[in-house]
């Protein structure tokens, strides 16, 4: 089953480019337990999705052989097949020595950069050792890598561990494709500036083709700590792209996910339903509300300010005592200090709680201390009335999504940090601030007071959005993106302002695409407004040749703006097409905009009573902006619209971007589609020449590829000739018209 969802790695990572993962960990590591040697898998979420993914399309991981038997188990060039019952892909081991796990890993990775990373600044301690180990484990990885590469191979670079490896892939070869994902926060320039090594660090990192981040956030971060730290580097904040030395690197948000599918089967299993019966028993459960808590014992989770909120709110409401309890689970990591010292103030504070308020046969908190299968947490989760996630910072925290792929009963309130990443993802949850511990003890008070029919709406709405964006969606997107930066890497579009003379000016088609071609992008397309000598250059073009306009916006609107008559315009990207005398509509979406109509009359019935919603009638597309709705009417904006929204899939393809859904039919004309009927009905004597920028336009130039010329501003893979700015445009405009 889970192999369909690589479908699309496949297509875009195929034949020799081979896909080679990196990251500290690996994904099997072979451990002498008593006298026999097992081949232990980390719990790990993301860890089991990669080996997933490699499962499904082969390639190589690189890793650190922690396994204390994982010497006596390679073969040649440190290489082992796994999975090692079925062998699907490579698995290639890094050797580190004692002292460079304690100084690279222990020490620069987790005394460094983990807090530094999370804003934890007293927490940062480093030493020289740290950092000379650190660059030598890194050339270790980066020599094993450069091992297994060929020509085109791409290779993915997981965390803080491995700063250093893009570049040193680099000196080795200029023809890798090389993207990193950085699971953990980035921070701004007043932070970062702390670490001695930053600006290294940053260099190195600006060798990668791609950089991944959690969150927007972070992104903005990294461009502010390049800005400040590095005064040649060429950011571009739009694209958020920076130039550095020659190299472009492009930056990207992918909210990391989880198995959204296997936490719900876990979850609803007869199983779990029995173990939930006896762990009620146990714990006399059944007649008291549940709190689910599940850390490692580390410092940012916040459980210092979790627990002290729980002890205000028993302060506080007292009638709750005995008929709440918070089960914690919370598992020792990194046992050296601090967090041998977190660990005993966390378990101080919970047994100061639980001798304050305990009553006969009952306990505030139950605390565990181990390490719990998935199958468990699955159980854990399930229970819960309410789960809190109190992080003070955390890139994304992926308990808050196993937490709600298994609330199959709907009935739990997520309490989330709202500085956890996933916190600025997700729509439903209940955010705190962990620090303001009044208002967090209120928010414990306030989820399990909740009515049932908002707690089930919450969870509801929180469950649509992990089931739609799970793990195997982030891997594909981010493989996805890798496989777009390579094909731009590749083309051999020529500059056309040095290759005029290859333009037969006469007997072209001018089709021009407007929002980043006529005019620069802006934030808000009001004000993306055409200036006038523009105009008048299509004007007078228009005289002497067929000339169109293909854009985006609606038909309406990109009409009103030109307002020159005797132009083609297609509008909605293609779909809907004037062409110089009467509108032309694609047959399908002439239908489909009946059924819109309907359904925009049904969400218009249900939802304009929300303050701050807009309806945006495109025509045959809609928006639904929900950016100014209040928090406490966003659950029910999803719940009506996705229940409407049910009713109309066989019609209509849905998306939900930030803060806005939207509605369009399916197998709706493209730019390309319109491109070839305006050319076929209306000029097809003539050479086709389309200048756009935008991805949308690349089917425009697929349309005409070997018939017409396609021009890019900015280079694309699909077009024959690119130019630089709009200014060019303009320029090659104006040579068209034969003015010097
Ligand atoms: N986890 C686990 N067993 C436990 C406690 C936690 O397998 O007893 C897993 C949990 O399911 C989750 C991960 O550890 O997948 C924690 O991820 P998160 O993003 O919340 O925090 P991190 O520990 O990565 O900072």
């Amino acid at each position: 089953m889970r192999r369909n969802r690589f479908r699309s790695i496949v297509d875009s990572v195929s034949g020799d480019q081979s896909l080679i993962i990196v990251s500290n960990r690996e994904p099997y590591a072979h451990k002498k337990v008593g006298s026999k040697v097992k081949v232990e898998k980390p719990a790990g979420g993301l860890t089991s999705a990669m080996d997933e993914a490699l499962k499904s399309i082969g390639g190589t991981w690189v890793a650190w052989g922690s396994g204390s038997e994982d010497r006596n188990h390679v073969g040649e060039k440190d290489r082992v097949q796994v999975p090692p019952k079925k062998p699907l892909y490579t698995l290639k081991r890094v050797w580190l020595s004692p002292d460079e796990v304690n100084n690279y890993y222990h020490g620069y990775s987790n005394h460094v950069l983990w807090p530094l990373c999370h804003m934890a600044l007293d927490r940062v301690y480093f030493r020289k050792k740290y950092w000379e180990d650190y660059k030598r484990a890194n050339r270790s990885f980066a020599r094993a890598i450069l091992e297994e590469t060929g020509e085109s191979s791409t290779v993915w670079i997981h965390d803080y561990h491995l700063c250093l490896v893009p570049e040193m892939l680099r000196s080795g070869t200029e023809k890798l494709s090389i993207a990193h994902f950085w699971h953990i926060p980035w921070p701004n320039f007043s932070v970062l500036r702390i670490c001695p090594q930053s600006r290294e660090i940053l260099e190195a990192l600006l060798h990668n083709d791609l950089i991944g981040f959690q969150i927007p956030l972070f992104i903005h971060n990294f461009m502010e700590c390049v800005h400040e730290s590095i005064e040649d580097a060429d950011i571009d904040y739009e694209s958020e792209t920076v130039s550095y030395r020659g190299h472009t690197t492009k930056l990207k948000a992918f909210p990391i996910s989880v198995d959204f599918e296997r936490f719900h089967d876990l979850a609803s299993s007869e199983k779990s339903t029995n173990a939930i019966s006896k762990l009620m028993k146990r714990h006399s459960l059944p007649e008291r509300k549940i709190g689910i808590g599940v850390d490692r014992l580390e410092y940012t989770k916040g459980l210092i300010k979790r627990f002290q909120a729980l002890d205000l709110f028993f302060e506080r409401h007292p009638e709750y005592m005995g008929k709440f309890t918070f089960i914690q689970i919370a598992v020792p990591t990194r046992m050296k200090e601090p967090y041998i010292s977190y660990k005993a103030t966390v378990e101080g504070l919970v047994r100061k709680i639980n001798k304050k308020y305990s009553q006969e046969g009952w306990n505030p908190i139950i605390y565990r201390d181990t390490k719990s299968e998935h199958e468990d947490l699955a159980v854990y989760y399930r229970m819960g009335d309410l789960a809190i996630i109190s992080s003070i910072y955390d890139g994304m925290n992926l308990v808050a999504k196993e937490f709600i792929a298994s609330q199959v009963d709907e009935k739990g309130v997520l309490i989330l940090s709202e500085f956890a990443g996933a916190a600025e993802e997700l729509e439903g949850a209940m955010l705190v601030n962990p620090y303001d511990i009044e208002d967090f003890s209120d928010s414990i008070k306030r989820a399990l007071d909740m009515t049932a029919e908002e707690k089930s709406c919450r969870i509801r709405t929180l469950r649509r959005q992990v089931r739609e964006r799970d793990i195997y969606r982030w891997i594909s997107d981010f493989i996805k993106d890798i496989g777009i930066l390579k094909s731009k890497q590749a083309v051999k579009a020529k500059y056309l302002l040095n290759h005029l003379s290859d333009i037969p000016k006469e007997d072209l088609f001018l089709f021009l695409d407007y929002d980043g071609t006529l005019t620069p992008i802006v934030d808000s397309p009001e004000r993306a407004i055409i200036d006038e000598d523009t105009l008048m250059l299509i004007r007078k073009l228009q005289g002497i040749m067929p000339v169109a306009i293909v854009t985006g916006r609606s038909l309406n609107n990109i009409m009103d703006i030109i307002k020159i008559g005797n132009l083609v315009y297609a509008g909605n990207h293609g779909a809907e097409i004037w062409d110089g005398n009467k509108l032309v509509i694609d047959q399908q979406i002439a239908d489909s905009r009946e059924m819109l109509n309907i359904m925009i009359a049904q969400l218009k019935a249900t939802l304009s009573p929300i303050q701050g919603l807009i309806i945006e009638d495109k025509g045959i597309t809609a928006s639904i902006h929900f950016r100014m709705v209040s928090p406490h009417d966003i659950c029910r904006v999803h719940d009506v619209f996705w229940a409407i929204a049910e009713r109309h899939k066989e019609m209509f393809t849905i998306t939900s971007g930030k803060k806005v859904f939207e509605i369009r039919p399916h197998g709706m004309w493209n730019k390309g589609d319109a491109v070839k009927w305006i050319w076929g009905n209306i000029g097809e004597n003539r050479l086709p020449l389309y200048i756009g920028d935008d991805l949308t336009d690349e089917d425009a130039f697929k349309a005409i590829r070997g018939k017409g010329i396609g021009v890019s501003v900015e280079k694309s893979e699909e077009a024959d000739y690119y130019m630089k700015t709009q200014d060019e445009v303009k320029a090659f405009l104006n040579w068209v018209l034969g003015n010097p």
